[in-house]
Order: C-alpha cells, then sequence, then structure tokens
C-alpha cells in the first residue's frame, strides 16, 4: 500500500500564530482565560489546559483584571466590549486574514452597503463579522436562503473564510441574478482553498483518504466532503480513530489535515496506516 501525505498538513498560519501566542503567554504570565476554545481540536486543547488555559462559556466567568485571548475566529464587537469594562487584558489572536475582512466589512457599513455574509452562522467568525454590520447585514448558508434585503444602498458579499467555495458560488450567482448591483468580495482564505485543491487531487489519485482534524472542525469537514466527491474517506481526530478494516485492498491511501490538526498528528497517523499495511500484508 502506497500511502501519500498532502503538502499541505498541520496548522495554518492562523492557527499557529494563536497557539504560539497563547503559549508565550501562558509561560511568561501564567493562567489565561479563553471564550470557547481556541481551536477545533481537543487533543490541542487538552494540552493547553495542562499548561493553564482555561476555557469559559461567559466573559462574565474571567475574574476582573483576567487575561483573556482573542482567538483566531475573531470576537463580536460586544463580548469585546464587555472584556473591556471588566478591565481584562486583552491579548488578540485573530487571524491577520480574518481581520482584513473585519477592515472591509466596516469599511463597506461605512459606505452605505447592505453586507451579505456567505457562511455558517454558528460559527465565531461568522458571528464576529456579523457583529460589525449593526443591522445593515444577514448571513446567507445556502443558495436558498439568498434573498435581497431592502436596503437604500447597494449589497456587497463577503464570505466566512473556510466556508465551502461551491456554495459561495451559489450564492453570489443567485445574489447577482436578484439585484441590479452586488459587489462580490472573495474573502476566502487560501491556505484554505490550497488544501481543498491538494484533497481534490489526492482523492482522483487514490481509493482512500484520511483525514485528520477536529470532529467540530468546519474546515476539516470540507476536506472530508470534498474527498468523498472523488473517493472513499475517513475522517480521524487521532490514529486511535483507524480501523484497520478500512484499509484492506486498498493500493493507494491519502492523508491530509484540516488547518487546526498538529503535524505531530498527522505524522502519527501515517505511522499507524503503515504499521497496519504490515500487519495486513503477512496475513
Ligand atoms: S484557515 Fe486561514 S483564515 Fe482561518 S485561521 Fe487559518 S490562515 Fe487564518
Amino acid at each position: 500500500m502506497k500511502i501519500i501525505v498532502a503538502r499541505s498538513v498541520g496548522f495554518c498560519s492562523g492557527v499557529s500564530r494563536a497557539v504560539t501566542g497563547l503559549l508565550r503567554v501562558l509561560e511568561n504570565r501564567g493562567t489565561t482565560y479563553c471564550l470557547g476554545e481556541i481551536i477545533h481540536n481537543p487533543q490541542v486543547v487538552n494540552e493547553l489546559k495542562t499548561r493553564g488555559m482555561i476555557v469559559v462559556t461567559r466573559v462574565g466567568d474571567v475574574p476582573e483584571g483576567g487575561r483573556f485571548i482573542i482567538r483566531s475566529h475573531g470576537l463580536p464587537l460586544d463580548i469585546i466590549s464587555e472584556a473591556k469594562e471588566r478591565s481584562l487584558q486583552i491579548f488578540d489572536f485573530t487571524c491577520p486574514k480574518v481581520k482584513k475582512i473585519h477592515t472591509l466589512v466596516s469599511r463597506l457599513i461605512d459606505d452605505g452597503y447592505f453586507c451579505y455574509i456567505a457562511g455558517n452562522p454558528h460559527h465565531p467568525e461568522v458571528q464576529a463579522i456579523l457583529s460589525l454590520t449593526g443591522s445593515n447585514g444577514i448571513v446567507v448558508e445556502q443558495e436558498a436562503d439568498a434573498v435581497i434585503k431592502p436596503h437604500g444602498g447597494r449589497g456587497a458579499l463577503v464570505v466566512q473564510t473556510t466556508f465551502n467555495p461551491h456554495r459561495f458560488r451559489e450564492i453570489a450567482g443567485k445574489l447577482i441574478l436578484l439585484s441590479k448591483e452586488t459587489l462580490v468580495c472573495n474573502t476566502l482564505c487560501e491556505e484554505t482553498l490550497k488544501r481543498q485543491k491538494e484533497t481534490a487531487e489526492l482523492a482522483e489519485k487514490t481509493d482512500l483518504v484520511v483525514v485528520v482534524g477536529g470532529k467540530k472542525s468546519s474546515n476539516t469537514k470540507t476536506l472530508y466532503q470534498i474527498a468523498l466527491e472523488h473517493t472513499e474517506a475517513a475522517h480521524v481526530e487521532t490514529p486511535d480513530g483507524l480501523d484497520a478494516s478500512l484499509f484492506v485492498g486498498r493500493k493507494r491511501v491519502g492523508v491530509v489535515s484540516g488547518a487546526s490538526t498538529p503535524r505531530k498528528t498527522v505524522q502519527e497517523v501515517k505511522e499507524r496506516i503503515e504499521s497496519i499495511a504490515k500487519s495486513l500484508s503477512r496475513v
């Protein structure tokens, strides 16, 4: 069995920046609070907890003046205001690519545009972007939900960095047809797009793709869907999720990873597949 690992695996630049930054704060200053999990990877989150990160579900649970990080997805304006009111020491690790969307959306709103955000309404990145639109923005998750909102100005569309590009294209197409003028801003993350392209290419030439990443990770789930469009696929968080029966009769197996999966976990998955391959060859 040949095992081919994609070129782009391990943390993306935004996740790497947030995790490295948090580790520095934990090491130099001690206990630090995070609203929700810093990344969608339970193994990394548990490791950071052992080093002093405390995950809270409300800003109100952070003691006055405590250290508080903004994760790579960013945070809605009202939560940042609440953190400031509680005099928290804020360490902002919002990914620069997400920050760019914040700047763009603020400018569009100032210029009188109504903002459509293609994305998952429950995703924290989308909620943070929506908070910048006041009452002049909505989230559109699928083509069927794309309707033009009555608004004096023009419409503009942005997209969640890790959203499915095909769905973004469908939503953009519908809004363009429904309106006289819609400004379409492609704010998809190039690093995510590169992983998606590599996944499709790998899936074309293998008979199974193993996608390594958190079960709640949006970008990992998209990679899994893309792999499934071309071949068989399995989504695992760690090597323990691999079942030997999955590899019976396989000749070429691809391995890809989500943006919040450490390179070390990908290597462990590869080694487990190699060991399964060896034991199958002896049968
Ligand atoms: S996937 Fe892209 S936008 Fe999201 S954190 Fe990583 S680099 Fe930033």
